[in-house]
């Protein structure tokens, strides 16, 4: 274990960005909180969790996949992919750290999807343990321990300093370029994270059952009555999607600009109207059916294909962000009582 003092933090920064490109949490004009590259003015987050998630570094939001210029000759590529630069991702916390698992079995599934591949080999995580979990934050639930992170190097911070536990290769080589971290003191870390767990007890969603959801309840669940009361008041805005660490819907659009083709990747919804629309019509007509479609592949779909892992971190962000107040802890315990 290695530590330094809080007040050389910017030290270690430049540190790092003198190796490579650094990524930490940053608050934006706007009062939102989102990962950005670090320069001297740059200041940490302290809050708990971004506005969006750690994903975009990954999966960013859009981005231009491909060009091809048309002439009379015929149509030529235009490669328009930038080259990955290694990176590093300070101050993930937990539940965002096992959203890049769920992502993973996704893009890195035959065929795989290099974008996303590039960027996750070029990437060293350095996670954060939360100190002040949230009332909203329900990742425990899914098995995820916040006071220890999963990352190329798991970091706790106290009053006095930032201690760094490498965990991976990538985490090593990144500590031993980093000549500037002290040996750490492990029983103060062991501190923070007992402080942690003490807290996490005190959670109002930490009893959040999900006996009755996962693999194998399609039949169970896919008629419930409550769908129809669940979703009546969702306004199909996707709110709940953009700020989701495990969603990875996009759409491929393309666009004409000058005598050039541009190929992009979007973001995308699967509670918007137009969302898998075909040219044979919408599968999912309703409101009622694309908020079905949402919780299911969460709760029921993405654990039947991938050994019962949920599709969720239980960050909590779609439970502050939703206008209607609606999120997938209401849909659990709805379908968990049967009555919404
Ligand atoms: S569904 Fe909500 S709580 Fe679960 S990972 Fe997505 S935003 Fe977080
Ligand atoms: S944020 Fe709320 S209103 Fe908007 S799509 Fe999601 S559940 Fe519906």
């Amino acid at each position: 274990m290695k530590q330094i003092a809080l007040n050389r933090l910017d030290e270690l920064f430049a540190a790092i960005s003198a190796r490579q490109t650094l990524l930490i949490p940053q608050q934006l004009e706007n009062g939102d909180a989102e990962f950005r590259p670090w320069s001297a003015e740059a200041k940490l987050y302290t809050g708990l969790k971004t506005s969006r998630s750690a994903k975009d570094a990954f999966f960013p939001q859009v981005e231009n996949l491909v060009g091809f210029k048309v002439s009379e000759q015929g149509i030529e590529l235009m490669d328009t992919r930038d080259e990955v630069q290694p990176f590093t991702l300070f101050g993930v916390r937990g539940c965002d750290a096992r959203s890049f698992d769920i992502l993973d079995r996704v893009f890195l599934a035959e065929p795989v999807d290099t974008f996303y591949a590039d960027r996750r080999a070029a990437a060293t995580v350095v996670t954060l343990a939360c100190n002040r979990p949230e009332t909203t934050c329900f990742c425990q639930s899914f098995g995820i321990d916040p006071s220890r992170p999963a990352g190329d190097v798991t970091c706790w911070m106290d009053a006095e300093n930032l201690y760094w536990q490498p965990n991976t290769d990538k985490g090593r080589a990144l500590t031993e370029a980093l000549s500037l971290l002290e040996e750490g003191e492990e029983a103060r870390a062991k501190r923070v994270e007992e402080d942690i767990q003490a807290v996490l007890k005190r959670l109002p969603l930490k009893d959040l059952s999900l006996d009755h959801v996962g693999a194998g309840k399609t039949k169970a669940l896919f008629d419930r009555p409550e769908w129809a009361e669940l979703s009546e008041a969702c306004l199909g805005c996707g709110a709940c999607t953009f700020v989701c660490p495990t969603c990875q819907c996009y759409d491929i659009e393309e666009f004409k600009s000058g005598g050039s083709v541009r190929r992009f990747r979007c973001w995308d919804s699967c509670m918007y109207s137009d969302f898998t629309l075909m040219s044979a019509g919408q599968p999912r007509p309703t409101q009622t059916e694309r908020f079905r479609q949402r919780f299911m592949h969460k709760l029921v779909y993405y654990p039947d294909n991938q050994d019962g892992l949920f599709s969720c971190v239980g960050c909590g962000r779609c439970l502050v962000k939703c206008p209607i107040h609606m999120n997938i802890v209401k849909v659990i315990n709805a379908l968990k009582e049967g009555t919404a």
